[in-house]
């Protein structure tokens, strides 16, 4: 088993256990059982956060916190309107590109993803070999990019991974584009197979990575993102605005800057998607053009993430500033 589906498979799933890895008392976490959306954080992660603090920001972001089951006005299973839109697999709700459900699963379960509810098992382009997806793609020769999404994209093993390249190949697509925070939990993923498929395939690939805090982006991470880099025609990153995580200035010009030590250059803050249980993590729209505002005044314009929001209908994402 390569590395990183052994980490996969040693990933936290206990409350007790994540609060004895911190040295918090486990009262202190105050987590609730989501037994459909359950605790799952790979070691490496957990060691990135910090000892005896209950308000860690990346414990924040995987900790199932009571406030998830208090209904919020607006807050729903489908926030993006997006399930209605699918069919085998596919989802094309933007110009020119089409959206492939690549996977069901990730190696880590953020709270406030906007895929919490998404059905993955009616869902998936895996099915039958990937055939009834491909066929679709192959009737549309206006679509340039495929954006493989999920759960995580490089859930795959190197092997699906690689048909599912060649058959995309196959059809009019010249980039794939892949949407994985897999990188930044499990830096093994970035192995000597999987930069070898971006090589040998004739897509341009693009990797659209999910980071939110400069604590996620340790040595280990750094030394994958700088292997993968020179196999890639794009390294970009969106981060997602979350209360009490990162909106705040110092925290995002921080993750801008090592963002970009690691090779990546900063691409979205996006608004959270209004999902049910994740109203906690709500910054208000007029704080975001703020700390935009003031990201600028601090950094380089390279490093200044455009602020959007998905707007359900839309056939882009929405800027706001
Ligand atoms: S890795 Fe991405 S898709 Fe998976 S839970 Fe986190 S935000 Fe959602």
């Amino acid at each position: 088993m390569p590395p990183w589906q052994a980490a996969v498979r040693d990933a936290v799933r206990d409350v007790a256990e994540l609060a004895r890895l911190l040295d918090l008392p486990p009262a202190t976490l105050g987590a609730f059982a989501d037994a459909r959306f359950p605790l799952l954080v790979p070691r490496g992660f957990v060691a990135r956060m910090r000892r005896g603090d209950a308000n860690d920001p990346l414990l924040k972001q995987i900790l199932p916190a009571p406030a998830e089951a208090e209904p919020a006005e607006g807050f729903t299973a489908d926030p993006v309107r997006e399930q209605g839109l699918a069919a085998n697999g596919l989802i094309r709700k933007y110009g020119g590109r089409a959206l492939l459900i690549a996977s069901g699963t990730c190696p880590v379960h953020c709270r406030y993803c906007f895929r919490r509810e998404f059905p993955y098992q009616a869902q998936l382009a895996a099915r039958d070999g990937w055939e009834p997806a491909i066929a679709e793609l192959r009737g549309q020769a206006d679509i340039g990019e495929v954006i493989l999404s999920g759960g995580d994209p490089l859930s795959l093993s190197n092997r699906r991974l690689g048909e599912l390249l060649a058959k995309l190949a196959d059809t009019a697509a010249t980039t794939v584009r892949i949407h994985t925070r897999f990188p930044i939990v499990i830096p093994e993923r970035i192995d000597s197979e999987l930069v070898r498929l971006f090589d040998t395939t004739r897509l341009r690939t693009v990797v659209v990575l999910h980071t939110n805090h400069p604590n996620e982006l340790d040595a280990g991470v750094a030394g994958a993102l700088t292997t993968l880099r020179p196999h890639v025609a794009a390294l970009l990153n969106q981060a997602v605005l979350l209360a009490g995580i990162n909106d705040d200035v110092t925290t995002l010009a921080a993750l801008s800057q090592r963002l970009f030590d690691c090779g990546v250059l900063p691409y979205y803050l996006h608004a959270l998607d209004p999902v049910a249980g994740a109203a906690h993590f709500d910054v208000a729209e007029r704080r975001g053009v703020e700390l935009i505002g003031e990201l600028r005044a601090r950094l380089p314009g390279y490093l200044v993430p455009r602020f959007v929001r998905e707007v359900p209908g839309e056939l882009s994402k929405t800027p706001i500033f």
